[in-house]
């Protein structure tokens, strides 16, 4: 099915970007987004078939959907997910496919992953200290993180992207280290603000150690930071490169400066429910109308729709705002 109608909201925002959440498990434990126990994952059952994800995959390519991510939970938990790497691929239009990873599974991995036509990855590392890692994480895992990422670079991922959530009063002392280690080793830091999407409502504003600190701080301790005009300003990073030569570093800061005026991003849920926001409220059910033999026309339908109920953006800085019923886990970071 192709429908070269550009997937427009009613503010004008035309829609090209899906994350596809594989799985809502996870083999660790970041407090910003999981409980540390007692976590209700979706019975197996609930959860799409690599099928039902490729034609998802595929009527949404034919709608002007060109850039996948699978996410999670945590995605490499997920059975055979080169198989489906590799279908995804395949899809006729999707011209960029990313993966983001806590990288605790990687050194395993990264080969069939590149093998099966992954190029793009985004790995998931806060700090570089082992204790401070067991203490976000609850488990114990730095050092299989960085031979997983050691691993992705001997194998050929280029330009891989660290992502780092940004807590106050927590990770202010790996800001710096973070940022040198990536510098050595060709990876790009994307210092992530902290939201509020985790599963025990621990958020508050205090809490968020805003990119502008970030930015003063590498800035005086590495090197100054450049703005560098974005070739493509619907991405929610704003990068930078540093005036010395030695590479670039990113910043998602949803709450200090939210990109929503340009978001392009769906997103389906790996029980199948597609949101049009991290912060949506509602959201509309795919995997229902897949398994009651829906025709590719009627999941068009709904995402059309979907798309076009999109709210302006989310509320975080008003008296607005309600958090979603739903933790980062469960939805797809
Ligand atoms: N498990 C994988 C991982 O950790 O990268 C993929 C899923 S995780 C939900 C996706 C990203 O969400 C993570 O890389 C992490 O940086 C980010 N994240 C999780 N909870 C967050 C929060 N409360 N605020 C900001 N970013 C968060
Ligand atoms: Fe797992 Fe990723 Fe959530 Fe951490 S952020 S608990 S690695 S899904």
């Amino acid at each position: 099915m192709s429908n070269p109608a550009p997937l427009r909201d009613s503010f004008g925002r035309v829609h090209d970007n899906l994350r596809i959440s594989v799985t809502d498990r996870c083999n660790i434990r970041c407090f910003y987004c999981m409980p540390e126990t007692d976590v209700h994952f979706v019975d197996r059952r609930e959860i799409l078939d690599f099928e039902e994800i490729e034609r998802f995959a595929r009527i949404a390519a034919g709608m002007g959907i060109a850039k996948i991510r699978v996410t999670g939970g945590e995605p490499l938990v997920r059975r055979d997910l080169p198989v489906l790497i590799r279908r995804l691929a395949a899809i006729p239009g999707i011209q960029d496919l990313a993966l983001t990873t806590n990288g605790v599974l990687l050194a395993d991995q990264a080969e069939a992953l590149y093998e099966a036509g992954l190029r793009r990855l985004n790995v998931h590392i806060d700090t570089l200290d082992r204790e401070r890692f067991f203490r976000i994480t609850r488990r114990d895992d730095l050092p299989k993180v960085l031979a997983g990422l050691d691993a992705a670079r001997r194998i050929g991922f280029s330009r891989i992207k660290l992502n780092a959530v940004a807590v106050k009063n927590l990770v202010e002392g790996d800001i710096v280290p973070l940022a040198l280690y990536a510098r050595e080793n060709g990876f790009e830091v994307r210092y992530i603000e902290f939201m509020p999407l985790d599963a025990q409502n621990l958020w508050d504003r205090s809490r968020v150690l805003l990119a502008d600190d970030i930015i003063a701080a590498l800035s005086r301790e590495i090197s100054p930071l450049i703005p560098v005009p974005d070739p493509d300003p619907r991405a929610p990073a704003t990068e930078y490169t540093y005036a010395d030569g030695g590479g670039a570093v990113g910043f998602i800061a949803s709450v200090s400066r939210p990109f929503c005026l340009n978001c392009n991003r769906l997103r389906l849920t790996a029980d199948g429910k597609l949101r049009y926001c991290l912060f949506a409220i509602e959201e509309d059910d795919v995997k229902v109308l897949m398994r009651g033999g829906a025709s590719d026309e009627d999941i068009a339908a709904l995402v059309r729709r979907n798309v076009a109920g999109k709210w302006v953006g989310h509320e975080i800085n008003s008296g607005k705002f309600v958090a979603p019923p739903r933790p980062m886990y469960s939805i797809g970071g």
